[in-house]
């Protein structure tokens, strides 16, 4: 994206934003509570319209229908259907997004396989823990087979050994070749997936690079400390 802003009324919350990210690529934004991560995921995947700048995705507007077909997003907030089983929200979600019965029966079962799910299957979404959903909730995501996966904070609030197969998962995806980008508030998670990180500060970018170089050039021995230096208290 380029030079892009957002305003909701007279407020700015995104502020000339500028980045680039390869095909493949795992990339980080990250920032305080209210730094506009999530707004500028929303514009990356076409559900928001920045008032300003310039987005495309593999070349083009991301809110062309074609290219929105290519793009998943998991938003932060997001919950699974309290009333169908693990198996039931992934296969449903693949009609949605348009397979084939068939199709949407062989998807659901491949991802049940991969992401470890076998043993809760026919477990109700609302009775499924916290981890378990985002699962399932990443399971929905990959029914398209996406070549751009967009994560809002996919490991908050999961136990330690959760969120590290989370983390093996999405490493897993983007050696397969498919680009990455989330947000997280955990330096370590960010430190273990991400090629490239962004940070961001009341709406504007202020470093963007390979951690291990932004480390080296603003003197920080940690995302932390980093993290620390370049932004202030959240505003939410
Ligand atoms: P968090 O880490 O708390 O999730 P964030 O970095 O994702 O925060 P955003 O959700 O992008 O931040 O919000 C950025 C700013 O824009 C906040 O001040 C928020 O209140 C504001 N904002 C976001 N969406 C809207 C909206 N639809 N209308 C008005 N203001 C909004």
């Amino acid at each position: 994206m380029q030079n892009v802003s957002k305003r909701f009324g007279s407020f700015l919350a995104i502020n000339e934003v500028s980045f680039s990210i390869e095909k493949g690529e795992s990339f980080a934004l990250i920032g305080p509570n209210g730094a506009g991560k999530t707004t500028t995921l929303r514009i990356v995947c076409g559900l928001v319209k920045p008032s300003s700048g310039l987005v495309k995705v593999f070349g083009e507007d991301p809110s062309n229908s074609r290219i929105r077909s290519q793009i998943s997003i998991l938003p932060e907030d997001a919950g699974v259907y309290e009333k169908l089983t693990a198996w039931e929200s992934i296969y449903y979600y693949a009609l949605l997004r348009g397979l084939d019965k068939s199709s949407a029966e062989q998807k659901a079962e491949e991802l049940i396989r991969v992401l470890d799910l076998q043993q809760k299957r026919n477990e109700y979404g609302v009775k499924l823990s916290k981890g378990l959903k985002r699962k399932v909730l990443i399971g929905m995501c990959l029914v398209n087979d996406p070549k751009l996966l967009v994560l809002d904070e996919p490991t908050d609030g999961l136990d330690v050994r959760s969120a590290r197969n989370v983390r093996e998962l999405l490493k897993a995806l983007v050696s397969e070749g498919k680009t990455l980008i989330v947000s997280s508030h955990n330096m370590l998670e960010i430190q273990d997936v991400a090629q490239k990180i962004a940070i961001i500060n009341k709406g504007k970018l202020v470093a963007e690079g390979e951690p291990d170089r932004l480390l080296a050039n603003y003197g920080a021995r940690s995302l932390e400390e980093l993290f620390l230096g370049l932004t202030e208290e959240g505003v939410t």
